[in-house]
């Protein structure tokens, strides 16, 4: 008899963030289309939270799909130093003068961890090739940038980097600002302006450290202040940017304007991987010299690859229609009247919502053995309703591909309430 995907798989795949022990079986995914995903018995799973955060026109979308093959029958790819192609220039020329800021110059790299790291590098080389010394680099608490290990040095210490906890360099962290705090956060700021080269940030929702949600105009207080320091601005826009948080771009809704964007995720409209990071002219210009060692040194096999650039263009076309921002918007108010409805429930708090995401915490018992099962249960409640949720700990979320039709979220809503009912008669 055939095996299973499944089956296949377990002898010879060992899955990210996954304790290979204990973990279930994974489902044998065969086929996507719009917010559905189809496994090999034939099963459809709904994908409430695009595919970790990067799907955002559906699976497997026509206009990408005719792009990728028109472009498949020119050039697959050509090495980037010395050569360039017709997507990457498309690219960059249509992806610059709409993201907030005067960000000018764009340099690809192959996801969204590498571009943090070519973020970091542009900003520590930045103050070497000026003559300055500032060593340091600032960041939140709870923050995620990437597992690699100068994005893993700027993110949060966790569960998630204990291991290499003494291989990361140090970062000073930030609290998020609140009314309360945004005084003292200055004066922080100040003491550590002399050595301060670069604020790295997620605008607006720290992603992975429990879609932690922050006001817009504290963050542009903060950010002001920081620019009187000159130092450096990073909004890594990764999960964010490409319509996630309503505008654009999270950044629109500040006034500040960054020196340097990281993009991934929703770039390619969640089909193969690629990072960019874009900077301003003053970053740019920094690196511009006979000298060899100003050079920024870093490079990927796979840079701008020009099927990859395609997609991205074909995602950016389907982003520009009216109909993307109009099913934003669209989902956006389904979201908030749901967060009503979550909000009177007693095993629930902290509800909140920001574009398309909504999210909210499962109140649970202090320990972390009462969270671990939790997500225990949280995991098996979804799979069996063949929704696809995954839970942040006790934070449940939902962050949808935009062509979610309203019959879909209803699916997914009615799914949370029935969990939370099963939740009630279980545990409490
Ligand atoms: C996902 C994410 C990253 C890392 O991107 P990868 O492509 O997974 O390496 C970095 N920053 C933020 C804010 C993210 O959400």
């Amino acid at each position: 008899m055939q095996k299973s995907l499944s089956e296949r798989d377990l002898a010879v795949i060992w899955h990210p963030y996954t304790q290979m022990q204990t973990a279930p079986a994974p489902v044998g995914i065969v086929r996507g289309e719009g917010a559905l995903l189809f496994d090999e018995e034939g099963n459809r799973y709904l994908d409430a939270t695009s595919s970790w955060w990067v799907n955002i026109h559906g699976h497997a979308h026509p206009h990408i799909t005719a792009k990728l093959a028109a472009q498949a029958a020119q050039l697959h790819h050509c090495i980037f130093a010395g050569y360039t192609h017709e997507p990457a220039v498309s690219l960059a020329e249509r992806l610059l003068p709409i993201l907030p800021g005067n960000q000018r110059k764009l340099f690809y790299s192959d996801n969204g961890s590498t571009a943090v790291e070519v973020a970091l590098k542009m900003t520590i080389q930045y103050w070497k090739n000026t003559g300055r010394s500032r060593h340091r680099i600032l960041a939140f608490k709870n923050a995620y940038h990437g597992d690699t290990f100068g994005a893993m040095s700027v993110s949060a210490r966790s569960v998630f980097t204990k291991a290499f906890d003494d291989f990361l360099f140090e970062v000073v962290f930030l609290d998020l600002p609140t009314a309360e705090n945004i005084g003292g956060l200055k004066e922080q700021i100040d003491t550590l302006a002399a050595e301060a080269g670069a604020f790295i940030f997620e605008p607006l929702v720290l992603g992975s450290g429990g879609m932690m949600m922050y006001d817009a105009a504290l963050l542009d207080e903060l950010l002001a202040h920081c620019r009187t320091h000159n130092i450096l601005l990073i909004a890594d826009e990764i999960m964010t940017g490409f319509g996630r948080t309503g505008t654009n771009f999270a950044m629109d809704q500040v006034q500040t304007p960054p020196d340097i964007i990281c993009l991934s995720k929703g770039l390619t409209g969640g089909t193969i991987a690629m990072g960019v990071t874009t900077c301003t002219n003053d970053i740019y210009n920094a690196f511009l010299s006979t000298d060899k060692l100003k050079t920024l040194f870093h490079g990927h096999s796979y840079t701008a690859n020009p099927l990859t650039c395609a997609i991205a263009l074909a995602s950016l076309d389907l982003f520009l229609e009216p109909s993307c921002a109009a099913n934003r918007q669209r989902i956006n108010t389904r979201h908030r009247a749901f967060a009503v409805t979550l909000a009177y429930h007693p095993e629930v708090k902290n509800v909140r919502s920001l574009g398309t995401i909504l999210a909210f915490e499962i109140v649970t018992g202090e320990t972390d053995s009462y969270t671990n099962e939790l997500a225990g249960f949280l995991f098996s409640f979804f799979r069996e309703k063949r929704i696809m949720l995954r839970p942040l700990g006790n934070t449940l979320y939902i962050l949808p591909p935009y062509c979610i039709t309203d019959e879909q979220l209803d699916e997914v809503y009615g799914s949370i309430l029935a969990m939370l009912e099963a939740y009630g008669k279980q545990w409490a």
